[in-house]
């Protein structure tokens, strides 16, 4: 698969809505959202103002990517989608073929659901599956069980072509052989896209006090790592490609709202917490349900924004650029940042390529199968310091 097939992301901007509801709490999630759905209709309508609100932003784009992520944005019913959608077709000018996604939990997604969901514009499912063992979604507290989650799988699979899910490996007591008996199961699906992350232990979550009290095995990267290369290795082998650490898909299958994300693509983000980039400013909702739909409501955009310096922006470049099989490109570090940040990147990436953890392919700074899991770190030692 060659790279520009495997960028399919042209020169529009992608939306991002941020509903903030959720069932339950999963006890490892620090993302915003709230169990009490008292206030979903004022958000609906808060969601569609600020839409409007911001529709002047995007004047010049057009919109090739939609996403509802949360949250839960199943916990909506399909005319809340919709109206959501309408609101976003009448102040925005969207592409024909632009992806339309929604994050779905598997207790959300009943067959006259997925029915429903399909008659309309949403194109791609986002599943949050997480595990196929009950064992697994019991510790995680998940809302869902393991027979819910291959029923829908099913159930989608009958009107949904473009399907991903989620997988979380790295859990305590999660062997190898269970884990890989997780992806194995979630192949026998055919399933185009799997976007698979470690669980992490972050900070105020049930989780974390689980782990400190002893209650629960301490995460291990040795662990993560393990999973990461099982994962890795048996899926890359049978045609996926890795296009980002966390995220294989089958050819023609690459989400293009992540793509946008680590290609630096405009986007909005709507709804609390949502964060936007312009290219040169990075701006973030305010992570409040109440307090959002007060200032929205009042005409007030509750958010802060950020101007990113030059040195800010090749520091982002390089950190989502070794996360994917774009790599970071020598020549658009020298054209963007100029030669004395080629220069440092160069002399910064020779202990890592010495160590065969990167490598030089086609002018691109690339991660080797053995640096893909530490990028991350790999990255924070390339980066420069705002002086
Ligand atoms: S469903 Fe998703 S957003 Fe909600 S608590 Fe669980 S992981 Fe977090």
């Amino acid at each position: 698969m060659s790279k520009e097939e495997s960028s399919p992301f042209g020169g529009g901007g992608g939306l991002y809505i941020h509903i903030p509801f959720c069932k339950q709490a999963c006890h490892y999630c620090d993302f915003h959202f709230s169990t009490n759905l008292k206030k979903k209709v004022e958000m609906l309508e808060a969601l569609s103002k600020e839409l409007v609100l911001r529709k002047a932003e995007f004047s010049e784009e057009v919109v090739e990517t939609i996403y509802f992520g949360g949250g839960t944005p199943s916990v909506l019913n399909t005319s809340e989608i919709l109206k959501l959608v309408h609101t976003i077709y009448e102040n925005y000018e969207v592409v024909p073929d632009a992806e339309i996604t929604l994050e779905a939990n598997p207790d959300d997604l009943s067959e006259s659901k997925i029915n429903e969901l399909a008659q309309g514009p949403i194109n791609r499912l986002s599943i949050g599956i997480q595990s196929f063992y009950e064992e697994d979604l019991k510790l995680m507290n998940r809302a869902h069980n393991a027979l819910e989650a291959e029923l829908c799988i099913r159930e989608a699979k009958k009107h949904f072509n473009n399907i991903s899910i989620d997988l979380i490996y790295g859990i305590p007591n999660m062997s190898n052989e269970r884990w890989k008996s997780n992806i194995e199961k979630a192949l026998s699906f055919k399933i185009p896209h799997i976007s698979s992350y470690a669980l992490t232990v972050e900070p105020k979550t049930a989780l974390a006090k689980f782990v400190e009290k002893g209650l629960i095995a301490p995460v291990r990267d040795e662990v993560a790592q393990e999973h990461f290369n099982i994962l890795n290795e048996t899926l890359t082998s049978i045609g996926y490609a890795g296009y980002e650490i966390s995220n294989f898909a089958r050819p023609g299958y690459f989400s293009k709202n992540n793509s946008a994300y680590w290609q630096q693509k405009k986007y909005l983000g709507i709804g609390p917490s949502a964060h936007s980039f312009d290219g040169d400013r990075r701006g973030w909702n305010i992570n409040n349900n109440s307090n959002y739909i007060k200032a929205i409501t009042d005409g007030k955009l509750p958010m802060e924004i950020e101007m990113l310096s030059k040195t800010d922006k090749y520091n982002e470049y390089v950190m989502t650029g070794l996360r994917t099989i774009w790599g970071v490109s020598l020549s658009r570090i020298a054209a963007e940042f100029g030669k004395k940040y080629e220069e440092y990147l160069m002399l910064q990436a020779e202990k890592h390529i010495q160590e065969h953890l990167l490598y030089i392919d086609d002018e691109s700074l690339l991660t080797t199968k053995k640096g893909k899991f530490l990028a991350d770190g790999i990255a924070a030692d390339l980066f420069m310091l705002n002086l």
